[in-house]
């Protein structure tokens, strides 16, 4: 009836505005192709959705060029980290990775039991990659890389990561996390599957949550040699994603038009962000994501409580004893939001 899908749909605060900029989300999307999939498979929704994912891995391994038993599908690549975790983790792993990074795989990892072996990030906020190429010892189980970077927005470019991971890989396993891989200028050039195809024991995780605008339909997929894949299956996903949700998929990751429209969209509220940051004085990383981090002048934890109030959500944390905010890009309206609490929260006001 209209009321029980009235009590399922509505979970989003209606009355007052609320600036979500929390999770590097992408509100231009789904793209129409992707809706219109997704719906017309509804109907379908009684079948077991074999016929969808076969299409949806067909499709991945052309564009990637690899065969198809070097994909694995994952309800969104948090699923493929927490196998991976699962894999390369446990009592006796060590799971090396740079800080900050994105933590998903590395505290799935500790909870298995696995050691976290930090490098922290040089005074640029770069990977340290000599540092970590000479600590990856025989004992370390699994290297996590995340290209383009999260929390910094920042990049190893193609020819440092896939140099990186050519020598690495040869003596341990190198998962690289490329969930905002398509929002990078060169992304062809600067994906680690080329090692993949060369042999090289990588694992690349993409995700549709970023670029597709598909948080909530939870798609993404690995790549990986064949036998890394069988082991990730026996540790993780089986047939976890709807038939819907790959259909969608399926018609996103071919839709170039809307791909392109995303990553303008994401580049004209980053030039907006850039610009209050800039007459407000503040320093920030020009980004390669949908998100910005700059270093701010008040306590993190206070100064999220304080945008919060003015009903704008957004991340923040202490590094080496600096205060950051990290701020998600949103539509335009959102930004502006951002833009007025912000001018407030910090007390200068430019227009
Ligand atoms: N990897 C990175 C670097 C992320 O930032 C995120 C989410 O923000 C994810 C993976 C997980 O995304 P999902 O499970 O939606 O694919």
């Amino acid at each position: 009836s209209e009321a029980s899908a009235a009590k399922a749909s509505s979970f989003l605060p209606k009355k007052d505005r609320y600036a979500r900029l929390t999770s590097n989300e992408n509100p231009f999307g789904p793209s129409a192709s992707a809706k219109k999939a997704l719906k017309a498979a509804i109907d379908d929704s009684f079948l077991y959705p074999r016929e969808y994912r076969q299409k949806l891995i067909g499709l991945i391994a052309e564009e990637e060029g690899v065969s198809e038993d070097h994909i694995l599908l994952g309800a969104g690549s948090s699923e493929l980290l927490h196998a991976a975790a699962r894999v390369y983790g446990g009592a006796n792993g060590k799971v090396l990775s740079a800080d900050p990074t994105y933590t998903s795989l590395v505290r799935s990892a500790e909870m298995m039991g696995s050691e976290w072996v930090k490098i922290p990030l040089d005074k640029n906020f770069d990977h340290d990659l000599a540092t970590m190429e000479y600590k990856v010892k025989p004992d370390i189980s699994l290297v996590y890389l995340v290209n383009p970077n999260n929390p910094t927005g920042k990049i190893m470019t193609g020819e440092e990561i896939i140099s990186f991971c050519n020598t690495v890989s040869s003596k341990v396993p190198v998962f690289v996390d490329e969930a905002y891989w398509d929002y990078m200028e060169n992304p062809k050039g600067s994906t680690t599957t080329a090692c993949i195809k060369n042999g090289a024991n990588v694992i690349v995780a993409r995700t549709f949550s970023k670029v597709h605008a598909f948080a909530g339909l939870r798609v993404g997929y690995c790549i990986a040699q064949p036998e890394v894949i069988e082991k990730l299956t026996k540790e993780g996903p089986r047939n976890t994603l709807s038939g819907p949700s790959m259909s969608a998929a399926t018609a996103s990751l071919v839709d170039y038009d809307f791909i392109k429209y995303s990553v303008q969209m994401n580049n004209e509220g980053k030039s907006f962000v850039y610009d209050v940051l800039k007459k407000t004085g503040h320093d920030y990383f020009p980004s390669h994501t949908n998100f910005i981090l700059f270093p701010i002048a008040m306590d993190y934890a206070d100064f999220k409580q304080k945008m919060l109030d003015k009903g704008v959500g957004i991340k923040s944390m202490n590094v080496a004893g600096q205060d950051y905010c990290r701020v998600s890009m949103g539509k335009m309206e959102d930004l502006e939001m951002f833009a007025d609490a912000f001018q407030k929260v910090i007390g200068t006001t430019f227009r």
